[in-house]
């Protein structure tokens, strides 16, 4: 019995002995497992497959990161994977950082000269060889190859294998591509797996793989050969011979048969740029669209404001405000053209309302707009002021125009009422005002219309009707000018106007040495009209290019028929600064006369007025040389009268100078004017160029100036201008 219990007393004591060892083993081996060595792991990121940042988890993943992992385990080590922030493997050796990095083909010195050591291949990694075309490749030992910079590690192992092989570093491969397009190499190099990845590119469609020119190299880790990298290389390639290749094949096929390209912006434009822009288009023509739309509807409610604040909502006139914009708006564009203002009143308004009823009184009204709008131009206009008031502004036309208004629009307002069955004649008073140069200068409106209902309230308050002119005599100089303008063309036509000839002499020799044209108007409406009031008024409104036109030609017919008669005569012609403007080639208008009339350009002598080189001197300049070097004798009219400017003299280069003594006073040829006339002549000979008195009206006058040696005259002593009759019988 107390054999049996020790036996017991003893399976007790060995049982709990070996719990407690158990457990004390399983202790030890649970804290061994849990102190495994932690091993850092570099590697690059822009690698796709090999190694790259998972776009969703954002950690650096790839065959080359599982295998590592697989490898590690089995080799006991728990790692954490670092990306190489270092330009190359070279520098990343040297790094602290790192306990290994990978990939190498082969072990290399680090940059400060350490050597490497690496472990055995994790795999072997095919290389290949990108072509822009099929085309073949020369021998591998010759080829040139461009590789990404941070492949430098692996360069040296491909130069190891291919010596000859000349490799050009690119920062990445997209550089690469760019040096294989522009020939700077024959073939890019790089990991097949990361070919795979790359020519995923929509814009590398034309990248060739050469299958022809393919190797392979190992996929290894490394570190610096120290004792602890020995350690760590000889545990890593432990796990390395653990690590089943079936493994590796399935984590090589699980990474390349995944889409892991993903395009980016210009991916997506190089593949569907087309359509994108075809897209930007179509929604940049909606947009447009739209906002035209908008804006025209914008426009039409601003319009349609515009007509409710500037016009009047009974008679469709223009309100005052309406008016006054229009009227400076016209006179603004219309500068030259005469116009008048009138204000218009019906006479007993308030009567007609309160007898035939407001109706009848807005009728006449709206009759009364319409019928002078029927008459009105574009650029005249009608507003109303209040009531039964309005304003019209309109141009001057000449007499006749007045009556045909009075026809048109004053007689059918007259009889509106009667026409109406009503016994009552409308009468209506106008007050005229004609505007004024200054009215151009400044424009008012309300100014111009006050001054027109002054005439207005004259004629109503003297219990007269019809109308009344506040500036008569305006209206009857701007009629006129009117009539003189406006009917130019058929004065030349009906030939009223002459081509006059004033001989110009040598005193001393008594002889005549030439002629002036100027022209005379025997006008159809005004009789006889001198140049001083039709030159202006045809230079004012621009159509003093035409009558001189007619001159011109008129003269070189003269001078042709002279020529025929041998009498070779010269004929001085007038040109106005206008017809510089209008004609700035005005040379060749005159080389087609002589050439047309078989005349020399000695015979016409072109006198330029002074005042034309107020207004653009620079071309007075040209045209003068133009002429004179195509042998024109230029003259300069008119000086010492009007805008004599010795500056004048200095720079325009003319071969005469008409010299005027109407400036001197009339009374008599005192000292004063004797002085100035001996400098002027003077000053005209030592500056070289000839000289010609015009307007030399006494025997006096004449002798004076042949003592200053002022040979050549003009005047009224001699010969007043004549007509061509008169003056082929003088010659
Ligand atoms: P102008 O070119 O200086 O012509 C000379 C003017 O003086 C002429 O006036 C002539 O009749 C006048 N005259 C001549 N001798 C005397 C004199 O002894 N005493 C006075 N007091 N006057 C004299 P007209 O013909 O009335 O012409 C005036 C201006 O009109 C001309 O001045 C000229 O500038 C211009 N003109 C005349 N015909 C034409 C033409 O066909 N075309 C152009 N563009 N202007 C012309
Ligand atoms: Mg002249
Ligand atoms: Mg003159």
């Amino acid at each position: 019995m107390g054999g049996l219990k020790f036996r017991k007393v003893i399976q007790k004591a060995i049982l709990s002995t070996v719990t407690v060892l158990c457990f004390a083993v399983l202790f030890v081996s649970s804290e061994a497992a849990s102190s495994k060595d932690t091993l850092i792991v570099g590697v690059p990121t822009d690698r796709c497959p090999m190694f790259y940042i998972d776009n969703v988890s954002e950690e650096t993943v790839g065959i080359g990161v599982d295998l590592i992992r697989e490898v590690a385990k089995e080799a006991g080590y728990d790692i954490i994977i670092k990306n190489i922030t270092e330009g190359n493997m070279k520098d990343a050796l040297d790094s602290a950082e790192y306990d290994v990095i990978m990939p190498f083909g082969s072990a290399i010195t680090s940059t400060s000269g350490m050597n490497a050591i690496v472990t055995e291949n994790l795999m072997e990694i095919p290389f290949t060889l990108v072509t822009t075309k099929n085309s073949s490749l020369p021998t591998l030992n010759t080829v040139r190859v461009g590789m990404p910079a941070s492949l430098k590690g692996v360069a040296e192992t491909v130069h190891e294998l291919y010596p000859g092989m000349k490799i050009v570093f690119y920062d990445d491969i997209r550089g690469g591509v760019k040096g294989l397009q522009k020939g700077e190499v024959d073939a890019l190099l790089n990991n097949s797996y990361v070919w795979s990845y790359v020519l995923q590119k929509p814009s590398y469609v034309n990248l060739h793989v050469q299958p022809s020119a393919m190797f392979s190299m190992g996929f290894k880790a490394g570190t610096l050969d120290t004792p602890r990298g020995q350690e760590i290389i000889d545990r890593l390639n432990m796990g390395i011979s653990r690590l089943e290749e079936t493994k590796t094949e399935a984590i090589i096929l699980d990474y390349t048969t995944r889409r892991l390209y993903h395009y980016d912006l210009w991916d997506y434009m190089y593949q569907y740029g087309a359509f994108i822009i075809l897209g930007i288009l179509l929604f940049a023509a909606v947009i447009g669209t739209m906002v035209f739309r908008q804006r025209s509807i914008t426009l039409m409610q601003e319009e349609r404001l515009r007509l409710l604040i500037d016009h009047d909502e009974l008679t469709g006139a223009y309100s005052m405000n309406g008016f006054r914009k229009r009227v400076e708006e016209i006179l603004r564009e219309n500068p030259s053209v005469p116009y008048f203002i009138s204000y218009n009143n019906i006479v007993d308004f308030k009567f007609i309302n309160d007898s035939f009823g407001k109706e009848t009184g807005d009728k006449l009204l709206k009759y009364w707009v319409k019928i002078s709008k029927n008459i009105l131009s574009e650029d005249e206009a009608i507003g109303r002021v209040t009531a039964d008031q309005f304003v019209v502004l309109r141009r001057i036309e000449g007499n006749e125009k007045i009556y045909e208004d009075e026809q048109d629009v004053v007689e059918p307002v007259n009889n509106f009422l009667i026409s109406q069955g009503k016994n009552f004649k409308v009468q209506l008073c106008s007050g005229i005002y004609v505007l004024t140069p200054d009215d151009l200068q400044n424009i008012d409106v309300d100014h111009m219309i006050d001054f027109a209902r002054i005439a207005e309230r004259k004629l109503r308050e003297s219990g007269k009707t019809g109308f009344e002119f506040y500036n008569l005599n305006q209206w009857e100089t701007k009629k006129r000018t009117v009539d003189i303008v406006g009917h130019l063309s058929s004065a030349i036509e009906a030939e009223e106007i002459q081509v006059w000839y004033q001989p110009q002499v040598n005193f001393e020799s008594n002889t005549i040495i030439g002629a002036e044209a100027l022209c005379r108007w025997a006008h159809g409406n005004l009789g006889w009209i001198s140049p001083g009031e039709f030159i202006p008024a045809l230079e004012n409104s621009g159509k003093i290019y035409e009558l001189d036109c007619y001159v011109w030609e008129k003269v070189c017919k003269d001078l042709h028929r002279w020529n025929n008669l041998g009498k070779r005569m010269t004929v001085s012609v007038n040109v106005s600064r206008s017809d510089i403007s209008e004609n700035p080639d005005i040379h060749l208008l005159f080389m087609d006369l002589i050439r047309k009339y078989e005349l020399t350009p000695d015979q016409l002598h072109i006198e330029i007025t002074e005042s034309a080189y107020v207004k653009d001197s620079k071309l007075l300049i040209l045209t003068t040389e133009n002429l004179r070097s195509n042998g024109f004798l230029v003259e300069m009219d008119d000086f010492g009268s009007g805008y004599s400017s010795l500056n004048m003299l200095k720079e325009l280069p003319v071969d005469r100078v008409k010299l005027d003594l109407r400036f001197l006073s009339s009374e008599g040829f005192e000292e004063k004017g004797q002085i100035i006339l001996t400098y002027l002549i003077q000053m005209i000979q030592l500056l070289g160029m000839d000289l010609l008195a015009e307007g030399v009206e006494t025997l006096d006058q004449a002798m004076f100036l042949k003592s200053k040696d002022c040979l050549e005259m003009q005047g009224y002593y001699f010969h007043k201008p004549m007509s061509v009759i008169d003056f082929e019988e003088l010659i």
